[in-house]
């Protein structure tokens, strides 16, 4: 009790320490973004009517970076279906803490003040122009971040996706009141949500069934282990093997014959890549599963490849995780390789290959994972390092 006491105490202090010194890193990161943006005005005498025009489709992790790092120097127009920038990591809190919303949304018009910002949905491209529902926006540059998305295969209200932080907010006055709970799917989304559950109520009865043999199954043995002993320690009930494929009011059912009972189920399988918008006019550059083919410097490719064309973040097709760092890491190669098309350098475009990265697990507030390869770290520190890449991130926006 003592213990756990001082890791609350510890825990607060760290939080209210990084709070302050990424405030101040915030002012200074501002003051330098202010003068950046003043050389920039005077340095830059190409009037912007006169600018190549760039169109950024999706301002998630991927089209926020391209947008902030090309807009003083394009045209930039941003066309989103939301009108904010969130920190995907951290959305699945909200179920627990609604107000932690406002910690991890920003407008894209707060941070980018020389960027046209459309909210709405592309509906198709052709060679020089994209398509909107009521316009076209040409473009000479276009950068595709349309990331992913759960599709649901239940219309139903009692079926919730965990995509998206409004949608689990929404949910957690209901959740409140719920006493079963069930969650389709056991990848790191899964976990995290059962995690967040279990640890601020207590009495709830949560299943996840997990068509794997083993949660979070691309994870070291060490980090299933510790994941599965946190959850059933805690009550959550682990059925492996098996699908939801149907459900008749509270009852789901799989396709193992298992019938679960829950007031309310949350979808967090079934990622599919946003490219819808562009199978008509790009037919070859889909891959089997929907993602989006690109050669090594980024430039969409099919058959051929498209040169002023360029696919960055979770819709790219590269076999790996799919990681908000991959998405920032996309974004920096296709800005560098604008960049160096548009100075004719073309000789300093960048290639980008897949590799390890660090993945935090959050269990909780207090408990967290931190995987790298084969390698992990459980316990309050990967929480308090999940805060501090949060805060990182935002002072950014
Ligand atoms: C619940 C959850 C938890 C996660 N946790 C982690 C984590 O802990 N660590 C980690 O590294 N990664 C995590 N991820 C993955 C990470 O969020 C993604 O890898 C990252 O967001 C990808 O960035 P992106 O820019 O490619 O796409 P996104 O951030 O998904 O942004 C895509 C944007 O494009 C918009 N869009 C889509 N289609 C269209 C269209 N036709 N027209 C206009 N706009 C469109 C979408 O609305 C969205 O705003 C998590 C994801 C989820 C869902």
């Amino acid at each position: 009790m003592i213990a756990l006491l001082l890791l609350q105490i510890i825990f607060f202090v760290g939080y209210y320490v990084m709070s302050i010194t990424f405030g101040l890193f915030k002012i200074f990161l501002t003051l330098l973004k202010f003068k950046n943006l003043a050389i920039s005005t005077l340095c830059n005498r190409i009037p912007i009517e006169d600018r190549k025009k760039v169109v950024i489709v999706g301002g998630g992790f991927s089209g926020s970076i391209v947008a902030q790092k090309l807009e003083n120097d394009y045209q930039v127009t941003l066309i989103d279906t939301k009108d904010f920038f969130e920190f995907t990591p951290s959305i699945l809190r909200t179920i627990v803490e609604p107000q932690h919303v406002k910690k991890i949304q920003i407008l894209h018009s707060h941070y980018l003040k020389h960027t046209n910002v459309i909210q709405k949905e592309v509906l198709g491209v052709q060679s020089r122009e994209v398509i909107l529902d009521d316009r076209s926006v040409e473009f000479d540059y276009l950068v595709i971040n349309s990331g992913s998305s759960y599709n649901s295969p239940f219309k139903e209200s009692s079926v919730v996706s965990s995509a998206r932080a409004n949608t689990l907010r929404e949910n957690y006055y209901h959740i409140r009141k719920l006493k079963r709970i069930l969650i389709i799917g056991g990848g790191i989304v899964g976990v995290e949500l059962a995690a967040e559950i279990v640890d601020h109520f207590k009495g709830k009865e949560v299943t996840i069934v997990h068509s794997q043999s083993k949660l979070m199954n691309r994870f070291p043995k060490k980090t299933i282990r510790y994941t599965e002993e946190f959850l059933q320690k805690r009550g959550v009930k682990l059925i492996y093997n098996e699908r939801v494929v149907a459900h008749r009011g509270q009852t789901f059912i799989t396709d193992q014959g298992s019938e679960i009972i829950a007031e309310q189920a949350f979808l967090c399988t079934g990622i599919a890549p946003n490219s819808n918008f562009i199978k008509n006019s790009y037919p070859d550059a889909i891959s089997e599963n929907g993602y989006i083919k690109a050669n090594d410097q980024l430039q969409m490719a099919g058959t051929t490849f498209y040169r002023n064309i360029f696919v960055s973040g979770d819709v790219l097709h590269v076999r790996e995780e799919k990681l908000a760092q991959t998405a920032e890491c996309t974004a920096s190669i296709v800005v560098n390789n604008i960049n160096a098309m548009e100075s004719r350098c073309e000789h300093k475009m960048q290639s980008y290959k897949p590799f390890a990265k660090p993945v935090l697990i959050s269990l909780g507030k207090y408990s967290a994972i931190f995987v790298y390869k084969d390698y992990s770290i459980t316990g309050f520190l990967p929480a308090l390092l999940k805060q501090a890449v949060e805060f990182k991130t935002m002072v950014r926006y």
